[in-house]
């Protein structure tokens, strides 16, 4: 495929403006998936992404477009729009030459907007403004337009109006994708260089690689050596993703594509890293920066003999998902597991949430923390600290965009929730790191019937309300047992919350009349499977999930 017809690009935006109803659209209209009602968001193949309605994994998918007596092969790369997510954006732009940068036609420029326009800006990309849900009641795309320009200094005759959810002007989005983005600037006839920018593991097949050629072709049979590991490897297949892996001759320079040459372990195909051909070394390509980690929480197998298994499960997930740091930690309660960083709370629970839907693993998370780095006191002194003001912008006659500096704790469990609701839902927010500050903290621990349960321990500002609220929280998520139980909060040896729970006999059996002995066992299977969700501090179970819904304040 000649390289000056291939364009590649991605879609990128706020979240919920329409990346992959938009993506839905392009693949119906060249054909790629055929045209019907069930369409909906078809690049959200995973189980949480569908659960969530949110994007979190980056897709790809090629298309073939003819425009004026041509061909194109076009890659379509949709993307999250969660500010958690925001590493895959990055590593996406990588493969691209430019973006479509979705807004709402109601909403407007909202914090994510600003935040991917400008890593699109940043790589130098062609950004192509595209302005959805003109069908709705209340949709001023002028306005919009008038904002892009204010914000972006993108003229506002750039604008494309459309509705992805009707199909109004979907045409248009293609001609002006190949009419205004550049295509790669790659030979075929130049040494190969395949950068890996994804990766998964099938348990069939090993890993698949989802590479982007920035030179060269590459086919069955070809020798490649990564550039990380100095290993040799013999291609088997090559592809593209249309959007499920169909397998092509041969990839070309400027294709995205993906490869599958005999890895077995997950940590031979990096993402970041570059093949060649061998006795064909090449620079390699700057790699990716690695992302950084804001929330830290460890994990542990529910059943240490689970726990090689749930390595290699942790191993699998993170080759898909390279923003999540993993360290070996370990806890006299718990045993052997990780200290994971995520790159924000809901991060963490799309990480879980996947090892346990793909992986069918049971794990234990302890509370969520940010990195401190701590100068002991003697001075426990409490005080209530507010974000301080650096900048306020006016985006157009209604909207302001305001930069505060925060401690981090502050805003990374609940601050985006109140947020939203402090504003009606008006308001967005995104963030980034603005390295250490001092601050009067204390270690704030939560105790069980007198047995300290570490995974809730936290470093507190306002240790009295924290205290009170964790302990009123544990109260309603702990299941009455055979026995009272005390739940306290206290800092070093002093208690500042106490809640009670008061016990109950508990038997499943009771609800079996006479001697149905089939309804007995399902009785007693649920309540191991329930048992299995629980973890046992001293001698008080507590369901599992129970740790990350404390944190998460109303
Ligand atoms: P993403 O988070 O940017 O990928 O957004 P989605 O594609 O998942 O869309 C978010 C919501 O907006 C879904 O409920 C869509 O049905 C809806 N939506 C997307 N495009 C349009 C549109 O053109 N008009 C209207 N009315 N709704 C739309
Ligand atoms: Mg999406």
């Amino acid at each position: 495929f000649p390289v000056e017809n291939v364009r590649n690009f991605s879609i990128i935006a706020h979240v919920d403006h329409g990346k992959s109803t938009l993506a839905d659209r392009l693949l119906e209209i060249t054909g790629a998936i055929a045209k019907t009602k069930r369409n909906k968001q078809v690049l959200d193949k995973l189980q949480v992404e569908r659960e969530r309605g949110i994007t979190v994994k980056a897709q790809t998918a090629t298309l073939f477009y003819s425009h004026a007596g041509r061909t194109y092969l076009l890659n379509l790369i949709d993307t999250p729009g969660h500010v958690d997510f925001s590493y895959e954006v990055s590593r996406s732009l990588s493969a691209c030459q430019g973006v479509l940068l979705i807004v709402d036609a109601n909403e407007g420029i909202q914090a994510q907007t600003v935040a991917n326009f400008f890593l699109a800006f940043e790589s130098q990309l062609m950004i192509i403004p595209v302005i959805n849900k003109i069908d709705l009641k209340n949709a001023d795309p002028a306005r919009v337009e008038k904002q892009i320009e204010m914000v972006f200094d993108i003229p506002k005759e750039e604008c494309i109006r459309i509705s992805a959810k009707l199909g109004t002007n979907i045409d248009e989005v293609l001609r002006a994708v190949v009419e205004r983005i550049p295509p790669p600037n790659a030979g075929a006839a130049d040494p190969l260089r395949a950068l890996v920018f994804d990766s998964t593991f099938d348990h069939y097949r090993g890993v698949i690689a989802s590479i982007t050629l920035f030179g060269g072709k590459l086919q069955r049979g070809d020798k490649i050596m990564s550039s990380y590991t100095q290993k040799l490897y013999e291609v088997n297949e090559v592809g593209i993703l249309r959007p499920d892996e169909y397998p092509v001759e041969k990839l070309y320079a400027g294709q995205v594509g993906y490869l599958i040459a005999g890895m077995k372990e997950v940590k031979e195909a990096q993402i970041g890293d570059t093949f060649y051909l061998q006795n064909h070394p090449v620079e390699p390509l700057a790699g990716f920066k690695p992302a950084k980690p804001m929330v830290f929480a460890g994990m542990y197998p529910v059943d240490q003999s689970e726990y090689s298994n749930l390595r290699k499960a942790v191993e699998k997930l993170t080759l898909n998902d390279s923003s999540v740091t993993v360290h070996r930690d370990s806890s006299p309660a718990l045993g052997a597991g990780w200290r994971l960083g995520f790159l924000g709370l809901l991060h963490m629970e799309v990480f879980n949430q996947r090892l346990e839907q793909e992986y069918n693993a049971s794990v234990i998370m302890t509370a969520p923390t940010v990195p401190y780095k701590a100068l002991l006191s003697s001075s426990k002194l409490i005080k209530s600290r507010r974000g301080v003001q650096k900048s306020l912008v006016y985006i157009d006659d209604h909207r302001v965009m305001m930069q505060y500096l925060f401690p981090l704790n502050e805003i990374v469990v609940d601050f985006y929730d109140g947020l939203k609701s402090l504003s009606s839902g008006y308001a967005s927010f995104d963030y980034e790191d603005a390295g250490h500050q001092a601050a009067d903290l204390v270690k704030m621990d939560i105790y069980l019937n007198g047995h300290s349960v570490e995974e809730l321990t936290t470093i507190v500002e306002k240790a009295y309300s924290a205290g009170k609220a964790i302990a009123e929280r544990l109260k309603d998520s702990i299941p009455r047992q055979l026995f009272e139980i005390a739940i306290q909060a206290a800092i070093g040896s002093k208690i500042i919350a106490r809640e009670n729970i008061k016990a109950m006999r508990k038997n499943v059996l009771a609800k079996c009349y006479g001697g149905d002995i089939t309804r007995k066992m399902k009785l007693l299977k649920r309540q191991a499977e329930g048992k299995k969700r629980m973890r046992k501090i001293g001698n008080v179970e507590v369901p599992k999930d129970a740790f990350i819904k404390i944190l998460k304040r109303e």
